[in-house]
């Protein structure tokens, strides 16, 4: 019989002992849509003349492997843990800051009930959820008031069509930036509905140039940090208070998109001596500044406006602001973790805070530690070398701090192929090849995360 003929039906299938039990799981429906659609591949494999002949028998535990394997994969969510060993702090590509545990458990207390989000306990009445984490955001800023929404994208968004729909915004050649995932300051300014007037060029500008270019038109003052990038040589940019002075002195409005969200509280990490920080421009004069929750701040996806009360408050009752709010979660994890950031001792709890301020000594115990429980794995080669961490994230551009890398070599196996064995494990461990020769910085990695990774590495170098 080498036909398509063994494949049985689908209801003599299920009546598999070990079917009929995932069908008892996973629903009957399900379970009959998955073993059909393992038939129909049977089926098409069969219809082939060279295919060699199966029984019936064979046929049907084919099927059975093929729906439990599917079930399988179905279940298994896609986005998983895995662990960074690449040394960029705020890495885009890897979900960017880990939160901080007072945040995670913030999020269980909060997340499995109701809350307070949009009421107002006190009173039995309706409330505003924006009334949440605005008093730690003053505090910790020195602003009057603080928006927040999905990212910064948005809320670069929200403040330009909110104060300056239909009229120009003012910004400098040298600031007409792209971040990461299509973030164009031109794009998004189109979006919000406000022309684009360029002043100065791209190497140099001054307030005279912002000056000149102010006329009728004109709604608002934007100043981007080029958060990704440095400009080295015959550059100027206006002092941040001389620019706040011109706004003022013509009734506009001056917007900050910071990006990073460094707060600017003591002490300052050497890595972040030259970032400008969210208090500084508010001390400047700036009216409204804009920042990433889950950069520099090590918080959850956010975009955070603060400012001036009446400039806020402007914004806020943009309807644009509805469509990109911010969720009960956020609302929660960013809370716990400015209160974190509010008490000194405490920050060293926020994890991008604390590998910020790792020295190369404390990289280099760990990295001793990992090559220590590595010898005995046979073929494996380690070495201490000196290198660098980055912050990443479109933050601190240029920035390095030095670490200790744990550079391994595996007999007979290519630095490619030992990655991709990195990255197949369970988790993933994602690494840097520098030199043909797989690294791994323990700064980005935490220290509860040393067991797994030892053993990772151990499993990938083994055959
Ligand atoms: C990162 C960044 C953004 C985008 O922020 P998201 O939170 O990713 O939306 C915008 N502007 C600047 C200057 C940035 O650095």
């Amino acid at each position: 019989m080498s036909s398509q003929r063994v494949i049985p039906s689908i209801d003599l299938l299920l009546q598999r002992p070990v079917l009929a039990r995932a069908a008892g799981r996973h629903g009957r429906a399900r379970v009959g849509a998955i073993a059909a659609a393992a038939a129909r591949t049977l089926r098409a494999v069969l219809a082939d003349p060279s295919a060699s002949p199966l029984t019936a028998d064979a046929a049907a535990q084919w099927l059975e492997a093929r729906v439990l394997e599917e079930l399988d994969r179905s279940m298994t969510p896609s986005l998983e843990p895995v662990v960074n060993a690449t040394g960029v702090i705020v890495h885009t590509n890897l979900g960017r800051a880990p939160l901080a545990r007072a945040a995670l458990d913030r999020l269980v207390r909060t997340g499995g009930g109701y809350t307070n989000l949009e009421y107002d306990v006190a009173a039995g009445t309706r409330g505003h959820r924006h009334v949440h984490a605005e008093r730690l955001l003053r505090d910790l800023t020195g602003a009057e008031a603080a928006l927040v929404v999905n990212n910064n994208a948005a809320a670069t968004l929200v403040v330009l069509a909110g104060l300056a729909a239909g009229r120009e915004v003012l910004v400098s050649r040298g600031e007409l930036v792209e971040i990461g995932g299509g973030f164009r300051v031109p794009e998004v300014m189109a979006q919000s509905g406000a022309s684009l007037r360029e002043v100065g060029t791209t190497n140099r500008t001054r307030v005279a140039d912002y000056a000149a270019a102010i006329g009728d038109r004109t709604g608002l003052i934007l100043r981007v940090h080029p958060s990704n990038f440095r400009m080295e040589g015959f550059t100027e940019r206006p002092a941040l208070d001389d620019l706040a002075a011109l706004a003022r002195r013509f009734g506009l409005p001056l917007f900050e998109d910071l990006g990073s969200g460094w707060l600017g509280v003591d002490p300052i990490p050497d890595a972040l001596r030259a970032e400008p920080s969210v208090r500084a421009s508010v001390a400047a004069g700036v009216d409204l500044v804009a920042f990433s929750g889950d950069k520099l701040l090590g918080g959850p996806q956010a975009g955070i406006v603060v400012g001036r009360r009446e400039s806020i408050d402007r914004v806020r009752t943009h309807p644009l602001v509805r469509a990109v709010r911010a969720d009960k979660l956020a609302y929660a994890a960013l809370e716990a973790t400015l209160a974190l950031w509010a008490r000194e001792p405490a920050r060293a709890e926020i994890p991008v805070y604390r590998m910020l301020t790792l020295t190369a000594e404390d990289v280099d115990r760990r990295a001793r530690s990992l090559v220590a429980r590595l010898e005995s794995t046979a073929g494996v080669t380690c070495r201490l070398v000196d290198g660098s961490s980055t912050i990443g994230g479109g933050s601190a551009p240029g920035s390095a701090l030095p670490t200790r890398l744990v550079a391994i070599t595996v007999a007979g196996m290519p630095a490619g192929a030992l990655d991709a064995r990195l990255r197949a494990g369970r988790p993933p461990v994602i690494s840097r090849i520098v030199d043909d020769v797989v690294v791994l910085d323990l700064r980005t990695v935490a220290e509860e995360e040393d067991d797994a990774l030892a053993q990772a590495v151990g499993h990938a170098a083994s055959r």
